[in-house]
């Protein structure tokens, strides 16, 4: 915890905390990370897209690879645990680890990623996409809001962006990505629990989408003659809400214009986004089908039409079940109530996913407050988030142990 109060004073802003990818402060943040990471026993590097590696090797050099981590990167005005609790804490998984003397039977890797948050080159999860191998060579050619490429901020940390493939751990032998991680909702505190187990991270749809209908003078046109857009919009959105009410998943409206946007003039075009998530994507399938549909009618009777954009599809990543029974026998020996739940947001562990087993484990936080200032999480909750972990990972080397070559094993 102090030295998530430490961080946050490393920052590009006068007032307020932000760590952009690849930022003087994100870099100077590293400097700071590497030295904590080598107090606790491992040997550091920073990979060729500036994520932040430890890495503690056990005996045998043949051994999989455990990875512990989340990001370091910051939204602008952030809080102090974002990605970095679960950095700060993976540090101080291996120095106990450490300081116990325990021989695993794996090597225990702490990654903090360079770029989580999206902020700076509006691709998001940057620093993962790397380690998974998804980054090309147009990736260098991504651009931030003053024209800098990501290729020369790379150059300016003193990186090399043409060896980004050297930063892919895909094809290595891991074992799996553990990512702690506030849970920046409210359930965790509602159900006043310090610690909850992932089961899955949600899956997301994006859509843009188009109502046209017809302008005309607001004193003019009598209501029955009328192709508003902008009412079609909100019967669509009400419906929409109202769906994802009944089938139990997430869907939001958050983006809307509408045009010509005047006060005497119907409104004769209106666009608007939708996201979507569950964590089960069948279901979100069938629910994103009567959207379909229900918008279909709605916008025929109000003789307007609508168009439909995606942008964006990510399935969901199911936490593997054998990690997450870890996960909950230590907190049901720790004498934690066990709960588990989907995270709607997006994590570094989605796209781990792509190259290994994942596991989350999520901390309850202060009224669901993150991205801000106000971002708050306790020391007896990060303690039990560290404890948790800490048993979990000896209940991994046991089980390990005991002859089974993987975890698919049940
Ligand atoms: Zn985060």
């Amino acid at each position: 915890m102090d030295r998530c109060n430490r961080l946050a004073e490393i920052t590009d802003t006068l007032k307020g905390i932000s760590r952009l990818y690849l930022s003087p402060a994100y870099m100077e943040g590293l400097k700071q990370v590497e030295a904590w990471m080598q107090e606790a026993g491992m040997e550091t590097w920073v990979d060729p897209v500036g994520n932040q590696w430890g890495r503690y090797a056990c005996p045998n050099p043949d051994a999989p690879t455990l990875i512990l981590g989340s990001h370091l990167d910051t939204v602008p005005n952030a809080g102090k645990f974002d990605g970095i609790l679960g950095v700060m804490l993976a540090i101080e998984v291996v120095d106990q680890v450490v300081k116990a003397g325990l021989e695993l039977p794996f090597h225990l890797e702490v990654v903090g990623f360079g770029d989580e948050e999206g902020v700076r080159f509006e691709a998001s999860m940057l620093g993962s996409r790397a380690v998974v191998g998804q980054w090309d060579d147009d990736t260098l050619e991504l651009t931030d809001a003053q024209g800098i490429s990501l290729s020369a901020a790379l150059e300016a940390c003193g990186l090399n962006p043409q060896d980004y493939r050297a930063a892919s751990r895909k094809g290595d032998n891991l074992l799996g990505f553990w990512e702690i991680h506030m849970e920046q909702g409210p359930v965790l505190e509602a159900e006043n629990l310090p610690v909850g187990v992932v089961s899955a991270i949600a899956g997301a749809r994006r859509f843009k989408v188009m109502i046209e209908g017809e302008p005309g003078h607001a004193g003019t046109v009598p209501m029955s003659l009328r192709q508003d857009a902008l009412a079609a919009a909100s019967e669509v959105n009400l419906m929409i809400e109202k769906s994802a009410q009944i089938h139990q998943l997430v869907a939001t409206v958050g983006h809307i214009k509408v045009y010509p946007n005047a006060v005497n003039v119907i409104p004769g075009m209106v666009e608007f986004t939708v996201d979507i998530r569950s964590e089960d994507d069948a279901l979100r399938e069938k629910v994103m089908n009567l959207i379909f549909l229900a918008s279909e009618a709605i916008c025929m009777q109000r003789d307007v039409d609508i168009y439909w954009k995606e942008y964006h599809l990510a399935p969901a990543k199911n936490c593997h079940p054998e990690f997450r029974q870890l996960f909950e026998q230590s907190i049901a020996k720790l004498k934690n109530h066990v709960r588990s739940l989907a995270s709607g947001a997006g994590h570094d562990a989605m796209t781990m996913a792509e190259i290994t087993d994942i596991a989350m484990l999520f901390v309850r936080c202060k009224d669901g407050i993150s991205h801000h200032p106000d971002e708050d999480v306790t020391c007896e909750d990060a303690e039990a988030a560290l404890q948790t972990t800490l048993l979990a990972l000896k209940k991994l080397a046991a089980h390990y142990d005991a002859g089974l070559e993987t975890l698919e094993t049940p």
